[in-house]
């Protein structure tokens, strides 16, 4: 008989890790489990994201769940195959009717009983031993602190919000910001035959990677035998973990390999000495997220877009004026300029052990988690992806599926009787925190830029450490990292 108790669970979020959350609870016999999605669908950044180009840049046959293969159509997928996987994959394993659809959370409060009490913008009240905050990390689009962006008498939108209604034929379109997004959305714009502006602030390294199509006869065979995408997956996660990740945490061949493809392929790439002066990052390769691609270049060197390297002055009802006095007449304004980093849970109020807040964690923006996952004063609540989490250099959902594993092993102590509430010890994250920073020395991400990555002190919350390594943080808990107690109320123990 199963004597294991059985824990309610709330999940935040119906993106790839949440949906990977329930999947993977409900295999380890957790019944107990309700998921709240903001949005109408499942799939996340790639529901979110619809901009003309949009793909994902880490190979598809890696950036999809282990136990779901698919017959993927491009190396890396594009945006609509993706949610379309998403969706697939929500409807196969029951998740998605089970998502309680277009509701928010906005409020998860620990009673210090061992329960949190979470509340949604409908009003509704769940009160359950586990929270998982399955929110995502860049899904609140950042609009650019311009003046007079409001002033603007075209049409204007977010790259994340992408306004399908609009007719861009005959149309003057400008972009602002020349990060991933950007490089995927104005080739698709300029290649259409539009007359693009593009607005550049800081120049991006691009590591050259084509996004090739997969022939008819190769998915038929995908299709008919799942399994045979095996040697795929390995090909494509060797090459991320042995070259890339290895290059980005200071592997010394691999990071020269690395910097000598980025460097080359600028100089091969663009012919015109002042356009790639214009594009020469004065950084360190892969400081800033590297971005992927190989349409970019060849777009920007066509006659009908021009790159724009003065700094914006101001946003005017016709257009975009640059400092040097020129007014850039435009019909539609694009804002490729990105997300507000780690917002994580946030602007949620969550309120931990005796009146904790997030703010008294984190303040503006340091980071304190163990392991990316526990937090401090907020016991029985995980997060997926948190701070810390090797983002930027391989699959999120590789990231994911190692974490849950991890969080399982949080629950099972729980379930075991062993303890009702769960929390790191201060130590625990005083020591995730230097040896995070211990890590970034030699790493790309201490190349002197800004990035997203960084938290208010300049310190990226990323894991600087090969994928080896971060498996092997995943793989059993340490106990003595964490702080365990037993509660007197006899109520929360319900054995199934
Ligand atoms: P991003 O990398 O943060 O780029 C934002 C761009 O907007 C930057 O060029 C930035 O310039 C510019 N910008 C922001 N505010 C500005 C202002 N006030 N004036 C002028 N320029 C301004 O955002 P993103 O391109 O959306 O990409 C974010 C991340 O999403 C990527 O790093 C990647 O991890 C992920 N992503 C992945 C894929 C994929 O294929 N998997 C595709 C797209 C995005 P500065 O550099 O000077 O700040």
């Amino acid at each position: 008989m199963n004597t294991k108790r059985n824990p309610s669970v709330l999940i935040i979020g119906a993106g790839a890790t949440g949906m990977l959350s329930a999947i993977r609870l409900r295999d380890a016999g957790i019944t107990d489990i309700t998921i709240i999605e903001k949005a109408d669908r499942v799939g996340g950044t790639w529901r979110d994201n619809t901009y003309p180009g949009v793909a994902c840049d880490i190979p598809s046959h890696h950036y999809c769940y282990s136990f779901e293969p698919a017959p993927w159509s491009h190396q890396c997928a594009v945006g609509s195959d993706l949610q379309n996987y998403m969706e697939h994959v929500g409807k196969k394993y029951g998740v998605t009717e089970t998502v309680r659809f277009n509701e928010v959370v906005t409020s998860c409060v620990y009673d210090d009983q061992g329960k949190w009490t979470v509340t949604t913008d409908k009003d509704a009240v769940f009160v359950v031993d586990f929270v998982i905050a399955a929110t995502g990390i860049l899904h609140h689009p950042k609009y650019p602190d311009i003046p007079g962006l409001d002033d603007f008498a075209g049409d204007s939108w977010h790259t994340a919000k992408w306004n399908h209604d609009v007719n861009l034929t005959d149309k003057r379109i400008g972009v602002i910001g020349t990060g991933s997004t950007s490089h995927q959305v104005v080739p698709e714009l300029v290649n259409a035959g539009h007359d693009v502006t593009v607005f550049q602030r800081t120049p991006q390294w691009v590591f050259p990677f084509p996004n090739l199509k997969f022939p008819e006869w190769m998915r038929n065979r995908w299709k008919a035998k799942p399994s045979r995408t095996k040697p795929w997956k390995w090909f494509f996660k060797t090459f991320i973990e042995q070259f890339f990740v290895k290059a980005t945490v200071g592997a010394p061949v691999q990071n020269a390999i690395l910097k000598f493809s980025v460097k080359s392929y600028l100089r091969l790439g663009v012919r015109d000495k002042v356009l790639r002066a214009k594009l020469t990052p004065d950084y360190g390769v892969g400081c800033k997220r590297l971005v992927v691609n190989f349409t970019f270049y060849p777009a920007i060197q066509k006659p009908n877009v021009d790159l724009i390297t003065d700094g914006i002055e101001g946003i005017e009802p016709e257009g975009v004026r640059t400092k040097d006095g020129k007014l850039h007449k435009l019909d539609v304004l694009v804002l490729s300029t990105g997300f507000h980093n780690f917002n994580y849970m946030r602007p949620m109020n969550v309120v931990g052990r005796a009146g904790h807040t997030i703010e008294d964690s984190w303040g503006e923006g340091r980071f304190r988690t163990s392991h990316a996952i526990l937090m401090e004063n907020f016991p029985n609540y995980f997060l997926m992806l948190g701070p810390g989490t090797p983002i930027g250099n391989n699959s999120v959902i590789g990231m994911a599926e190692e974490q849950i594993d991890y969080v399982l092993q949080l629950i099972d102590i729980w379930r075991e009787e062993r303890a009702d509430e769960i929390e790191p010890t201060p130590q625990a994250v005083a020591a995730f925190a230097d040896y995070i920073k211990a890590g970034l020395e030699g790493s790309v991400w201490v190349g002197g830029c800004q990035s997203w990555y960084q938290d208010v002190d300049g310190i990226p919350a990323i894991f600087p450490y090969p994928w080896s390594d971060f498996v092997k943080s995943m793989e059993a808990v340490d106990t003595s990292e964490l702080t365990m107690r037993k509660l007197q109320n006899e109520e929360i123990a319900r054995a199934v």
